[in-house]
C-alpha cells in the first residue's frame, strides 16, 4: 500500500493554533474521506468504541496524518502533554531457554550453552545490590525459561529482593515462565499467582504475548503458552487485585486482522478485569534470529500501528514505546501518535534489544537525556513509579549540569 504525504500532518507538535477537537472536526468536514473513515472519526470524537472491522479498515486504508489526529486527540484527552517514564533496571536470570521462538535473537538453546549465561541466586542479588544507591523504583525481571528456575527459586528471589530493599517494586516474569513453572509444580494458575504475590511479586510485565492467534503463534512461538493461557494467567493476576501490562509483537508474518484480533482479546479481558495499565506494541527486529528473511516494518508503519493501538484500545490508560527498540527519534515522533509513556532510563542491563538488532546497541539514557528528549517535542516529562504514581514532575526542573553561571568572573588587576 502506498501512503500519500499526510494530509493532516502532525509530525511535530501542532502549531496550527487548532486544538485537538478542532483538528478532528476538520477531518469530519473533509468530504473527500470515505464514509468509513468519517464514521470512525465521529466515534472517536464522541468517545465511542470502534469495531473489529473498523480496526482492520484503519490498517488497510487510513493515512498516517488522519490516524495521528485521532490518536493525538485521545492521548491529549487522557493525559494532555504528560509523558511518563520510570527509572528501573533489568535483571535477566538467563538467556538459555527450553523454547525456540523463531523471532528470538536473545535466547541460546541449551545446546549452545557456551554462548549463554545462567545466574545464580547470589549473582542476581549482587546485581540488585549494585543499585542500592541509585534512585530506581523498579526491578524488571525477565529472561529465558530453564528447569532450575522453578516456583521455589523465583519465590525465594522475590522474597530476598523485598527483604533487601522493601521499596523496590518487583515486576517480574511473563505467562511464558509462569505457565511452565506452575505446570512443573503441578499447581493451577490461581494457586501459582497467589504464591508469587505472597513471595513479593507486585506486577507483571507485558511480554510473551507475541500474536495470540494460533495461525501465527504456532509458526513463530510454537510450544510455549498459548494465547488463551497467556490471557488466563493475567486474568488470575488481576483477580488478586494486581496490575499488569500487555505487548504485541508486530510487523512480521502476521496480517493486519491478526493484530486487531490480538488487541480485541486484550480489550475484552480489560473490560472484565480492568487490571491492565499499559499496551506496548513491540516492533519485530530481524537480526540474529530465524526470521532474518522477513523484512522489518517502516517507521511510517510503526507510527500507524501506535496510532491504531491508541484508537482501538479505548479501555487502556497508556500506550508505551521502547526508545531503545525504535530509536530516540521515532520515540519522539510516537508522542504525537498516541504514545504517552517512554521506557525508560536504562543503563546496559538489558540485552534483549541489542541482540535483536535494535538501533541502540548499548541502550543507555540518563534521566536528563530522557527528560530533554520529551521536552524537545513540547511534552511534559513525568517520572512515575510502576503504578503511575507521580515521582517527579520535571516541568520546572533544571538539571545541575545545565545551570549556567549568570556571569563569569574576570580576573581583576590590582593597580594599587
Ligand atoms: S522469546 Fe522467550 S520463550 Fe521464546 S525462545 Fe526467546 S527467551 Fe525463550
Amino acid at each position: 500500500m502506498i501512503f500519500k504525504s499526510p494530509q493532516y500532518c502532525i509530525f511535530v507538535q501542532n502549531k496550527s493554533g487548532m486544538n485537538t477537537t478542532e483538528q478532528v472536526e476538520k477531518i469530519l468536514a473533509d468530504t473527500s474521506l470515505s464514509t468509513e473513515l468519517q464514521n470512525i472519526a465521529h466515534k472517536v470524537l464522541h468517545k465511542e468504541r470502534i469495531t473489529f472491522d473498523e480496526g482492520v479498515y484503519l490498517y488497510e486504508h487510513a493515512e498516517l496524518g488522519y490516524l495521528g489526529v485521532l490518536a493525538n486527540f485521545i492521548r491529549e484527552e487522557k493525559h494532555g502533554d504528560k509523558t511518563y517514564f520510570n527509572r528501573n533496571f533489568h535483571l535477566e536470570p538467563t538467556n538459555l531457554c527450553v523454547y525456540d521462538c523463531k523471532f528470538c535473537s536473545y535466547s541460546r538453546l541449551i545446546k549452545q550453552k557456551e554462548e549463554g549465561w545462567a545466574l545464580t541466586m547470589e549473582q542476581m542479588l549482587d546485581i540488585v545490590k549494585k543499585y542500592d544507591d541509585e534512585p530506581v523504583t523498579e526491578v524488571h525481571i525477565v529472561g529465558g525459561v530453564l528447569p532450575q528456575y522453578d516456583v521455589a527459586f523465583y519465590s525465594a528471589l522475590f522474597t530476598a529482593i523485598k527483604e533487601h530493599r522493601p521499596e523496590l517494586h518487583v515486576k517480574a516474569l511473563t505467562p511464558v515462565e509462569y505457565h511452565y513453572i506452575f505446570k512443573k509444580a503441578k499447581i493451577d494458575y490461581a494457586t501459582g499467582m497467589k504464591l508469587m504475590k505472597d513471595a513479593g511479586l507486585q506486577s507483571m510485565p507485558g511480554g510473551g504475548a507475541e500474536i495470540f492467534h494460533p495461525e501465527v503463534r504456532e509458526q513463530i512461538a510454537k510450544d510455549k503458552c498459548t494465547g488463551e493461557q497467556w490471557l488466563a494467567i493475567h486474568e488470575e493476576w488481576h483477580n488478586l487485585g494486581m496490575r499488569s501490562n500487555a505487548t504485541m509483537l508486530y510487523g512480521h508474518i502476521e496480517k493486519f486482522w491478526h493484530r486487531v484480533d490480538h488487541m480485541e482479546k486484550l480489550r475484552q479481558l480489560q473490560d472484565k478485569t480492568g487490571g491492565f495499565q499499559t499496551f506496548i506494541p513491540l516492533k519485530f527486529r530481524n537480526q540474529h534470529n530465524q526470521m532474518s528473511n522477513v523484512p522489518e516494518s517502516s517507521v511510517i508503519e510503526d507510527l500507524r500501528n501506535y496510532a491504531i493501538a491508541r484508537i482501538y484500545m479505548d479501555n487502556f490508560d497508556h500506550i508505551k514505546a521502547y526508545w531503545a527498540m525504535i530509536s530516540r527519534e521515532t520515540a519522539q515522533l510516537s508522542l504525537n501518535y498516541g504514545v504517552d509513556d517512554i521506557d525508560g532510563t536504562l543503563d546496559d542491563t538489558t540485552k534483549i534489544y541489542s541482540m535483536a538488532g535494535a538501533e541502540e546497541q548499548t541502550p543507555a539514557m540518563s534521566t536528563r537525556e530522557l527528560v530533554n528528549l520529551i521536552k524537545q517535542v513540547g511534552r511534559k516529562a513525568i517520572e512515575r513509579d510502576t503504578l503511575y504514581n507521580v515521582v517527579t514532575d520535571f516541568e520546572n526542573v533544571v538539571f545541575e549540569e545545565e545551570k549556567k553561571p549568570a556571569y563569569y568572573k574576570l580576573p581583576v588587576v590590582n593597580h594599587d
